[in-house]
């Protein structure tokens, strides 16, 4: 036992005075025989078998027994030689030992001590055992029967040595807790106690001694959580509560049923496995029953059982849960799980941690939901009817939208290939069956800091590309405005520079012809002198929209400066370059300018030179000048191309 060394010899010395009354339940004649040949290193099935038949009561209920308990297909067992051969001898004592202690000890004289309960009882402990070390492939399901059939041995212990005090408390007590107390403080030891050191006495592994010391108060055991042992102790909790919500009478068996699929869910079995399990019980119970010759109490289909009890989170205990620590960041949760009870179980668990939850019974509900409110996580069930996790997740996949929801998908046993196949639909992590909340926990933190990752990082990218946009629509309004001239709106002298030097560069590729004219209004000075500056800022303003609007679209209009103009003509020689200017010079000359309320009449000149013979646009540029300023010198009003 895990107990201090003085706490253990206090209590093996309590125990010796216990037996030194003498009369402790224990195996007589063959069985106690049985018992002590199995004990022997060397014994044999052969001389097992012998010893058996020596007791033709006692074989014939081996056999029934034996026949229980492997359940062959086909052929039954027929002889004691089978039985001992297909069970092992380990389990041929404890079955010898169980059925001998039931035949003596199926009456006694405890008055409140209900002897027949006590064993129907016992037989159910094994039954839901076996069923549930099968289910969950976690022990040898004989063993499991003969120690789920033992685990409570103490109670008919205390009943046959002390039969008036024990009756008396039976008659006080008003639950398992304080049965205990008393027990001890009448005793020096409880029934859990007692149980324990009565396998250890006839020589049962010191699991079984675990497990009976404990199967009450699971949580007083020193058994590390989520190992073997462990979970085999969490499962033989259950198979007790099991038993005892079949040998309860109605009222009080229905009060038992919220627990009980509580345990269950803890232990991983769905409600569907559960009344599978329970039904399982009930049928064993009566073939039991009538081998070891003892009341079976009539119990109703299990899935009536059930359906009967009205399940609500507080019926479920949770307020038992350990809460998780407090959400610093909360969720909303999508909880995909077709199980009622476990979807009520986890959705509390959930609660309590401070996320938000909300719950659907298959993968196909799931997705109607996340269509209009989508979460930020998904913990998904694996196997649901309509959809199962794994196509649910694949669905979600689908969708561009829903690609950074983090899903979680609930195993129960799934093989490696079967988790590789959730990676491969989708799912970000798995959780297994049951969920312990204190894992659910941590593994909801991870998801948690990944989820607030992206949705910073989500938010940073929208940011950044909000202000990448403000900034390409900056450098464009900049780079227009170094392009542009302020006053006239045309491209400016810097603009017309680069543009001359594409343009030449384009003709002098393609061979074509590209010439340009400098403009310059006639005695401008004379307008700022006479009606001001600003008067003739709006002038000049005419003149320049004059221009633009006289040119060919795809020719380049600029004020290089003051109020002079250069014109880009693409595809045009000097000759056409010449009838070009003098149409726009015309145009100037012919139409009066209304300024405020004047009108005035301005003319312009206009050197125009072609890209014929000279050797870069710079030349062209300057000998266009020189034939402007020959234009004035010619009186002006007048174009020069020559
Ligand atoms: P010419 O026929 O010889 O070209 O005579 P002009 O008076 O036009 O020539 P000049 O180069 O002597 O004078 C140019 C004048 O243009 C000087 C200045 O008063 C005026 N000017 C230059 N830039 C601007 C401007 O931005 N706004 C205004 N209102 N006047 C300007
Ligand atoms: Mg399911
Ligand atoms: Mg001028
Ligand atoms: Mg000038």
């Amino acid at each position: 036992m895990h107990r201090g060394d003085s706490m253990t010899q206090s209590v093996n010395q309590k125990f010796e005075a216990f037996k030194a009354r003498g009369n402790l339940p224990s195996p007589r004649g063959v069985s106690l025989q049985i018992i002590q040949l199995a004990d022997k290193e060397d014994s044999t099935i052969q001389q097992i078998a012998r010893l058996i038949n020596n007791d033709p009561a006692l074989a014939g209920r081996v056999i029934k027994a034996a026949n229980l308990l492997v359940r062959r297909e086909g052929r039954p067992i027929a002889s004691i030689m089978d039985a001992v051969s297909l069970l092992g001898i380990k389990s041929v004592r404890q079955l010898a030992l169980s059925l001998s202690l039931v035949a003596d000890f199926s009456a006694g004289p405890c008055k409140s001590f209900d002897y027949q309960k006590f064993w129907a009882h016992s037989a159910c402990g094994g039954l839901a055992a076996q069923e549930v070390v099968t289910k969950t492939q976690l022990g040898v399901a004989d063993e499991a029967f003969l120690l789920g059939m033992l685990a409570q041995i103490g109670r008919l212990t205390l009943a046959t040595a002390f039969p008036p005090e024990y009756s008396q408390i039976l008659e006080r007590i008003t639950d398992s807790d304080d049965l205990n107390a008393q027990e001890g403080a009448a005793f020096g030891l409880d029934h859990n106690q007692i149980t324990a050191l009565m396998l250890a006495d006839w020589g049962m592994p010191k699991l079984f001694q675990d497990v009976a010391l404990y199967i009450e108060r699971p949580e007083a055991s020193p058994l590390k959580e989520g190992e073997r042992n462990w979970r085999l102790l969490q499962l033989f909790h259950f198979s007790e509560h099991l038993a005892e919500v079949c040998v309860a009478a109605p009222a009080a068996r229905y009060r038992k049923i919220p627990r009980l699929m509580l345990l269950a869910t803890r232990v991983g079995i769905e409600t569907e496995t559960l009344i599978e399990i329970g039904n399982h019980v009930a049928q064993g119970l009566r073939e039991w029953g009538a081998l070891l010759n003892i009341a079976a109490p009539d119990i109703p289909p299990f899935a009536e059982i059930l359906n009967s009890a009205s399940i609500t989170p507080e019926l479920l205990g949770v307020d038992d849960l350990p809460s998780g620590q407090n959400a610093t960041y909360k969720l909303r949760i999508l909880l995909v799980e077709d199980d009622r009870a476990i979807q009520l179980l986890y959705k509390a668990l959930l609660e309590k941690a401070g996320h938000e939850v909300i719950t659907a019974n298959n993968g196909r509900a799931a997705l109607e939901i996340v269509k209009t409110s989508p979460p930020q996580l998904i913990i998904s069930d694996w196997i649901m009817p309509e959809m199962d996790g794994i196509e649910f997740c694949k669905e979600l996949r689908k969708n561009p939208d829903w690609q950074r929801i983090y899903v979680f998908i609930v195993t129960a046993q799934e093989s490696t290939e079967k988790l590789v196949e959730a990676f491969e639909a989708g799912v970000d992590d798995y959780l297994s069956k049951p969920i312990n909340p204190r894992v659910l926990a941590a593994r909801l933190r991870a998801a948690q800091r990944i989820i607030q990752m992206q949705e910073t990082q989500e938010e940073d990218r929208l940011q950044l590309r909000q202000f990448a946009d403000e900034l390409a629509q900056s450098n464009k309004r900049l780079q227009a405005l170094a392009l542009t001239d302020a006053l006239t709106g045309l491209p400016n002298r810097r603009h017309g520079m680069e543009r001359i030097e594409q343009e030449w560069a384009v003709a002098a590729r393609s061979g074509r012809p590209v010439c340009c004219m400098m403009v310059d209004i006639d005695r401008f000075k004379s307008i700022n002198d006479t009606y001001g500056h600003l008067f003739g800022d709006e002038a000049l303003k005419m003149v320049a929209a004059s221009l633009r609007q006289t040119a060919r679209k795809q020719d380049i209009v600029c004020r290089l400066g003051g109020e002079e103009f250069l014109v880009i003509c693409i595809d045009t020689d000097e000759q056409a370059g010449f009838h070009y200017a003098e149409r726009l010079r015309l145009h100037v000359a012919s139409q009066p300018l209304q300024v405020q309320d004047k009108t005035l009449h301005l003319t312009v000149s206009i050197g125009v030179s072609a890209n014929s013979g000279l050797k870069n646009a710079d030349a062209m540029l300057q000998q266009a000048d020189e034939r402007l300023y020959a234009a004035k010198a010619a009186g002006r009003n007048c174009t020069i191309a020559k």
